[in-house]
């Protein structure tokens, strides 16, 4: 798929926890309790210098920490992780993807001066102050004003990321218009690809929260039609032109998004995947055993867990030497996906269907 050698951006889950309680995040059951499967595993800074060289770091043009299971906020070193990369690369670009409720004005202003105008921070804010907690569960209004306001003010580079559910399609005008009084220098209404399920293959309405209680809170629901993700809409022709999804991902040509930007993913607990969603098959809370996702076929044969731990293996022996990479892109010429192809590429780097993509469009 790719060598050490070309390796120039990394993407970095420092941690599956989070204080918050998305209802379509897997690290919680639709906002109920949370994973079974996941330890709340978190990288500290001196597993972060085990993993990543100097030298290796000096090669990079990008880190960012974002990831399947934790916000970064929450994690213990986050701001020395960020610190250590600075160091080793004056010039690289430092981010990270957050819900912003958490952490004081110090903690973002010592961000910005790390970042240093190099690096920006994508905050996720799905409304106003009476409808970003009724997706970002738990999250405080006052503390994201705050982390924002502290950010920008300190000079740093903000993105506003902004999901379009029915609930708040009303105040996307309006949140924009924050956005630029609050400095921010992006904003972007995001067309959700969560409406689709990759368990069964099959686009969805609705989806029903939960809180901790196990209580049910609110039903979300897709946006009207023009805030809806496009991709989503082939879903009907790709049934008819292949008969049904599961034959279009047998067929699928794959032109996978990581291995041409020489972009690797490092999970919490300290292994090497190539992307977010093939780690993200890892722990599906709904399975009884996590084991039974077909991306465990291809860790078990790449030595398990141990074999991929980039802690305790060198990360470079790890990316070059083990089987996991190969095999994965080996598994794209495979007929189908029961003989062997890697349903995730098809569903995340298919061709013909691009549902990531289309939520930036
Ligand atoms: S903020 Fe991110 S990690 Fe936390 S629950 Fe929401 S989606 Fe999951
Ligand atoms: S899902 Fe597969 S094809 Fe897509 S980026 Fe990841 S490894 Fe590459």
């Amino acid at each position: 798929m790719y060598r050490y050698k070309d390796i120039r951006k990394v993407h970095l889950e420092i941690t599956q926890l989070c204080q918050a309680a998305c209802p379509m995040c897997d690290r919680n059951e639709n906002g109920g309790k949370d994973n079974k499967h996941i330890t709340n595993a978190e990288l500290s800074l001196e597993d972060c210098k085990k993993i990543f060289s100097p030298e290796f770091i000096s090669q990079l043009d990008t880190m960012y920490m974002c990831g399947n299971l934790g916000d970064p906020i929450v994690a213990k070193d986050t701001l020395e992780v960020f610190r250590y990369f600075r160091e080793h690369n004056p010039n690289m670009w430092l981010s990270m993807n957050t819900n912003a409720g958490a952490r004081d004005s110090a903690w973002w202003t010592e961000l910005a001066k790390i970042y240093n105008k190099k690096g920006a921070v994508n905050f996720s804010v799905d409304g106003l102050e009476d409808t970003n907690h009724l997706y970002r569960q738990n999250v405080k209004w006052s503390i994201v004003e705050n982390s924002m306001r502290s950010f920008i003010n300190a000079g740093g580079k903000a993105r506003w990321d902004y999901i379009i559910f029915e609930h708040n399609q009303h105040q996307v005008e309006q949140a924009e218009q924050l956005a630029n009084d609050w400095g921010c220098q992006k904003f972007i209404k995001k067309k959700t690809a969560r409406f689709f399920s990759t368990a069964r293959n099959v686009g969805k309405e609705e989806h029903q929260s939960q809180n901790r209680k196990g209580t049910e809170t609110v039903l979300l629901k897709k946006p009207k039609e023009k805030f809806q993700n496009r991709a989503l809409s082939k879903e009907q022709e790709l049934i008819t032109q292949y008969g049904s999804m599961t034959k279009y991902y047998d067929s699928c040509k794959i032109d996978c998004k990581v291995a041409k930007e020489g972009n690797i993913f490092i999970t919490a607990e300290g292994l090497l995947m190539p992307c977010c969603w093939t780690a993200g098959r890892m722990y599906k809370w709904w399975h009884e055993d996590y084991r039974t996702e077909q991306i465990w076929d291809f860790i078990n044969r790449a030595g398990g867990k141990e074999g991929i731990d980039v802690i305790n293996n060198e990360l470079s022996s790890v990316i070059d030497n083990n089987d996991l990479l190969s095999n994965i892109k080996a598994s794209w010429d495979i007929a189908s996906i029961k003989e062997g192809k890697l349903e995730v590429c098809s569903q995340k780097c298919g061709i013909g269907f691009d549902a990531f993509k289309e939520q930036f469009e």
